[in-house]
């Protein structure tokens, strides 16, 4: 299968520079691969999993959480504002945000600004323990 050029960084830094086979990520209006020879395109990252397959053979999953997602003349640019490799998840630290978004969302009162904080906060935890497990 052939590859193509990949980056991906986040406001911290380039967290991989290389060739892959493919590249999936959740953006604002589904999941999207890509592969070698995929047309120019722009799209806002999602919340979700995301992978990529190396010439080798192998997968790396990651929590991948918004951000932009560029092909332009054959190389892909990932430019998350969170991207966190499986094996950099610290899963108890995204179960606790877990328990702390979800008691907070058990109270009354909230504003919209605190709901959907919360919420925002509570779906980044479950899409951790996700790519964790
Ligand atoms: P927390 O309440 O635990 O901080 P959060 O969802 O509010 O969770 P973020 O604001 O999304 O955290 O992230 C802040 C920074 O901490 C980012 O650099 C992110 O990569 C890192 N981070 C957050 N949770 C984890 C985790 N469970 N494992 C590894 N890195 C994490």
């Amino acid at each position: 299968m052939s590859s193509f050029p990949l980056r991906i960084g986040t406001p911290d830094g380039l967290l991989f520079e290389g060739d892959a086979e493919r590249l999936v990520c959740r953006t604002i209006t589904g999941d999207l691969a890509v592969l070698a020879g995929h047309c120019n395109y722009c799209t806002a990252i999602g919340m979700g999993e995301a992978h990529v397959v190396f010439e080798d053979g192998t997968t790396r999953y990651a929590a991948c959480i918004g951000g932009m997602l560029s092909v332009m003349d054959g190389t892909c640019r990932v430019l998350a504002t969170t991207w966190e490799w499986k094996e950099d998840i610290d899963k108890n630290r995204a179960e606790e945000a877990k328990k702390r978004a979800e008691e907070r969302l058990s109270r009354q009162g909230l504003t919209d600004q605190e709901y959907a904080n919360a919420t925002a906060k509570l779906h980044r935890a479950l899409v951790r323990l996700s790519v964790k497990q």
